[in-house]
């Protein structure tokens, strides 16, 4: 199955048990300690579930599960010392698929996330998931719909969904498209931009996947 498994932790010790019982069921286990690490590394390697622990450095477990819930529904699962958090936790609606108490036998944690995977649709599907980038031929799907892209379109696809939510400026989305140095005005990438969305509309209709902010520039989000 090889499901991505991000483990928030910061007892090292805890850490590395549980990561060796999900390896040995065929998960591919990441650790890590510091709370402010965690959202961007959600962001950026889209796991397939996440194991979260409320009390951490940085950043609490709270405020991270509230902040990956705004632009990702990969399956949470919280991990709280004290049995009594757990009906404030529920009473919070943070969105987390279901919540462990500590001290826990690891072998009942993977059972947990083997569940919640089932549940959730066996391997979670990243909100872009429904988008396929093949970069040798530059060929874009969209639910498994050819979108007949040009080589500009799919470049400007392939950046903006490679880091979703993430907001690039013209400048910046110029730089990645033409590494030559080329120097083209904003609207040329407009012109491109709005290509582009009309080619994701023709396979989602009423789906908007490439966001513009007003005098800022594009970003892609899956609402
Ligand atoms: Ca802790």
């Amino acid at each position: 199955m090889n499901d991505k498994v991000l483990v928030v932790e910061d007892e090292p010790k805890l850490a590395e048990l549980l990561a060796d019982y999900l390896r040995q069921d065929g998960f591919l286990p990441e650790i890590l300690a510091d709370g402010l690490a965690v959202v961007p590394w959600v962001r950026t390697h889209a796991p397939d579930l996440v194991l979260l622990d409320l009390l951490l450095p940085g950043r609490g477990g709270l405020e991270i599960c509230r902040q990956i819930r705004t632009f990702s529904s990969v399956p949470i699962i919280m991990i709280t010392a004290r049995v009594e958090e757990i009906d404030r936790l529920l009473g919070l609606e943070l969105g987390a698929d279901d919540y462990i108490c500590k001290p826990f036998s690891p072998r009942e944690v993977v059972a947990r996330v083997k569940a919640v995977l089932r549940r959730t649709g066996g391997i979670s599907e990243p909100p872009n998931s429904a988008l396929s980038l093949d970069e040798t031929s530059f060929r874009a799907t969209l639910r498994g719909r050819d979108l007949d892209l040009t080589a500009v379109e799919f470049k400007l696809l392939h950046q903006l969904a490679a880091h979703p939510g993430n907001l690039f400026s013209r400048e910046q989305l110029m730089d990645r498209i033409y590494p030559d140095g080329r120097v083209v005005s904003d609207r040329t990438i407009d012109s491109h931009i709005k290509k582009l969305r009309r080619k994701l509309a023709a396979v989602a209709p009423g789906e908007e996947l490439v966001h513009s902010v007003y005098g800022v520039g594009y970003k892609f989000e899956v609402e």
